[in-house]
């Protein structure tokens, strides 16, 4: 079997963002192999775990997929103050003889970001709605990087996530669980929660999902999550929680000054896209609610929006949400089917670029979550489980194809679900060993014997 059909076999796909299928990434000639070591959302602690304790094996990960795909170059980039993270790396790197070079970037958001870390490595931009490959560059997160050592080296699927729980809960702590693990089992390992009410962020707090207390039973562990964050369901947060799409059109209207910092500090137009999130705000600050959306050059900027969330948590001094209300147009715009045509091939790099950046500390503080930032998470807690439910779509593209019914015996490891023929989609494999209880169009449903 090939490295690619190991990859693909084991069903690995990018846990730092939606859950693009690995092996499709990597079937390609690529200049630049870069490893998204900047773990840029506050409070999140799993990757620089990795970093730490899984260096080995992560360089041994980076050398074969750089020689897999000829690539010249194969780059870590990270945050400098890393200190510990780095050494470790440094150490395996030299232990392993690899030539794997660093890019070290200050503590901004969103580093992480593929567009702006393939910038901040190479100097290219990707041209909007691209991926990086059209500049020669694959960017893969440092946890996907040891999957892929793990598929290749031990043949080993994914079958288990590793997720920071923090905020306030009893005893903030990194987990390793079953894929498929309930949230509720995920809070009580870590000692349950110290608020009464509370609402959680199943991510980070930037790109994280926010959700109300009575959430929590429906949701579990994909091979995407990387965060489960208790807060109080007050401040900030509940009013953002609570508004509604009319009222966030409302607000606009009323309390919009067109002061254009949402598009100054917007990090994908501060590298020469064209997209002006202050524009769009006052496009509707014009028009009725419910107004048709129609394809023009300013609401087409909201396609190639990231949904990073710095014009509204950060640069809008109205508390106004213009992230929401690119989102708005992106739904509209996928009903009608119109996408972002890309006809610009010259990008100008916003000259203050690097005195515009959001910290970690904007966005604590924003968010009421600054208390929370000196935890030490050193360690990972093993969690066994006793049943899970197994997503089919944790990867972009078409759902699995469950292999098993109920009644039949898994082992951890066994292929559970398949990619259907021909599509875009990840392989998944039981998590735990036990019976099949039953499986839907959504999940799969193992209980221990
Ligand atoms: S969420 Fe806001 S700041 Fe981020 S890319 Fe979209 S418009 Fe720009
Ligand atoms: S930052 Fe806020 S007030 Fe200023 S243009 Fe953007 S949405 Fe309007």
């Amino acid at each position: 079997m090939s490295v690619i059909e190991r990859i693909e076999e084991a069903g690995v796909v990018g846990v730092g963002g939606a859950g693009f299928p690995t092996h499709v990434k990597y079937k390609a000639d690529i200049e630049y192999l870069i490893i998204n070591a900047a773990e840029c959302e506050p409070l999140l602690k799993t990757d620089h775990y990795v970093m730490k304790n899984h260096a080995l094996e992560v360089i041994k990960g980076i050398d074969i997929m750089k020689k897999e795909t000829g690539a010249k170059h194969a780059v870590i980039a990270t945050k400098a103050y890393y200190k510990e993270e780095i050494t470790a790396l440094e150490a395996a790197k030299v232990e392993l003889g690899s030539d794997v070079s660093f890019h070290l970037m200050e503590n901004f958001y969103p580093s992480g970001d593929e567009f702006i870390m393939v910038y901040e490595v190479t100097g290219r931009v990707v041209p909007p709605a691209g991926i990086p490959l059209m500049v020669g560059c694959v960017v893969s997160n440092i946890s996907t990087m040891l999957n892929i050592y793990h598929a290749i080296v031990e043949q080993k699927p994914v079958t288990s996530k590793r997720l920071t729980v923090t905020g306030a809960v009893g005893e903030p702590t990194l987990l390793e669980v079953p894929i498929g693990t309930s949230f509720e089992k995920c809070l009580e390992a870590a000692g349950g929660t110290t608020l009464e009410t509370y609402l959680f962020i199943d991510g980070g707090p930037m790109m994280g999902k926010l959700h109300s207390q009575d959430e929590l039973a429906q949701k579990v562990v994909t091979k995407t999550t990387s965060g489960l964050i208790v807060v109080e369901n007050s401040g900030y947060l509940k009013k953002f929680k609570d508004e509604t799409l009319d009222q966030i059109f409302d607000k606009a209207k009323l309390a919009c000054i067109d002061c254009s910092l949402c598009s100054q500090l917007c990090p994908r137009q501060m590298i020469g896209h064209d997209i002006s999130p202050h524009k769009v705000m006052h496009y509707f600050s014009k028009v009725e609610m419910g107004t048709e959306v129609v394809d023009n050059e300013i609401l087409r900027g909201a396609l190639i929006c990231s949904s990073c969330g710095v014009c509204e948590i950060i640069a809008c001094p109205r508390g106004l949400s213009p992230r929401q209300v690119n989102n708005y147009v992106k739904r509209e715009f996928a009903k009608q089917n119109i996408r972002y045509k890309n006809e610009k091939t010259e990008f100008e790099i916003d000259p203050i670029r690097d005195c515009k950046a959001t910290t970690s500390n904007n966005i604590l503080i924003k968010f009421g979550l600054l208390p929370y930032v000196a935890y030490q998470l050193d360690e990972v807690k093993v969690i066994d489980t006793d049943e899970v439910f197994i997503p089919l779509n944790m990867h972009i593209g078409s759902p699995s194809i469950p292999i098993v019914n109920a009644g039949d015996k898994v082992d951890v490891g066994d292929l559970i679900a398949k990619t259907p023929a021909g599509a875009l989609g990840a392989n998944i494999h039981a998590s735990i060993s036990g019976n099949v209880i039953g499986s839907s169009a959504k999940n799969i449903h193992i209980k221990k014997i």
